[in-house]
């Protein structure tokens, strides 16, 4: 490990301080990635800023049914219960990809060294993406939350050295480009503070269906965040946000918008999966991810529709 200053923040603005006063600088939350990263010779921060001690643990409602979330609020949902413990909501959103070359130096990887070539591009390639891909990297976003949060189009409170804004959730993480060691759209100096959730219709008919290779402690390779508000059994509006397949939480709301007034049964979702998946292309020991996030989708819309909460029991994906 490099030698790295390590100060407390008291207050955001600190905090921001910190952060646009060394572009080598990094907040740490839980750590629970950031920590890892160093220890592999991944992430050479030369500043760590704590915001352990900052106010943003609050969860508190909002009028019309929504909820504002602290980004230090732990991720209960998440991981396993070490994780659960000390993994935050806003550093959620931060994690970096799974990419197995990324983890290590000894390899070339765009993400990690600008400039050094991709190894997953022709390489071992099972959890990358088959969307939203480009020629530079083809990892995968690995949060569950995140897809959740892209498919109920929560908003990110940011801080920074020009104040406050907000970024829709599906605008804060990015597509690889020519810039894949760019995750996210926060500018220099900027922290996340909160995640805001308006009320919505989809108590009734929601699902997040995530399949992985066992079934507990595993990142998703497929994953379906689906909600539907349905009336007279059409669909009146529509949510379906993947995880595991892109960059970035995959969300397309014209594709969404496309099926209001449809019936809400098997033939729309099967239309549904295959707008969605119409640009997908695999990389090679990835391919099987096409069919499985068809079906995947299929069956998260199926499950939504029949009513929340659904039957947890049946793991196979028909
Ligand atoms: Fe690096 Fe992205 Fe290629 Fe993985 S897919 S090796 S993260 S450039």
């Amino acid at each position: 490990m490099r030698p790295f200053s390590y100060t407390r923040a008291e207050t955001v603005q600190d905090a921001v301080i910190a952060l646009a006063a060394d572009p080598g600088a990094q907040l740490l939350a839980g750590g629970t990635n950031l920590v890892d990263l160093m220890k592999y010779d991944v992430a050479h921060p030369t500043a760590i800023v704590d915001i352990n001690r900052l106010p943003l643990k609050e969860i508190e409602d909002l009028p019309g049914g929504g909820l504002r979330i602290g980004a230090l609020a732990s991720n209960s949902a998440g991981a396993s219960p070490q994780l659960r413990n000390a993994a935050t909501t806003g550093g959620n959103l931060l994690q970096r990809t799974r990419c197995y070359y990324f983890y290590d130096p000894s390899t070339p990887c765009n993400k990690r060294e600008p400039g050094s070539g991709c190894s997953a591009i022709g390489g071992t390639n099972r959890i990358h993406a088959i969307l939203g891909a480009s020629d530079k990297c083809i990892a995968t976003h690995p949060s569950d939350m995140c897809v959740a949060l892209a498919a109920l189009g929560a908003t990110v409170e940011v801080e920074g050295p020009d104040g406050r804004r907000d970024l829709a959730m599906t605008d804060f993480h990015r597509l690889p480009g020519d810039q894949p060691e760019r995750d996210n759209t926060l500018a220099p100096g900027e922290m996340v503070t909160a995640i805001r959730l308006e009320g919505n219709h989809f108590a009734r008919h929601h699902t997040y269906l995530k399949l992985r290779e066992r079934l507990s402690y595993a990142f998703a390779l497929v994953s379906v965040a689906a909600a539907i508000d349905i009336a007279d059994g059409e669909i009146v509006d529509m949510r379906v946000a993947l995880g595991g397949v892109a960059h970035k939480p995959w969300r397309d709301t014209l594709a969404e918008a496309e099926f209001a007034g449809q019936p809400a049964d098997e033939d729309t979702f099967r239309g549904v999966a295959g707008r969605l998946l119409a640009a997908a292309k695999g990389q090679g020991s990835n391919d099987f991810k096409i069919p499985l996030a068809e079906k995947a989708i299929v069956r998260a819309l199926r499950q939504a529709a029949s009513g929340t909460p659904q039957d947890q029991v049946v793991k196979a994906v028909q």
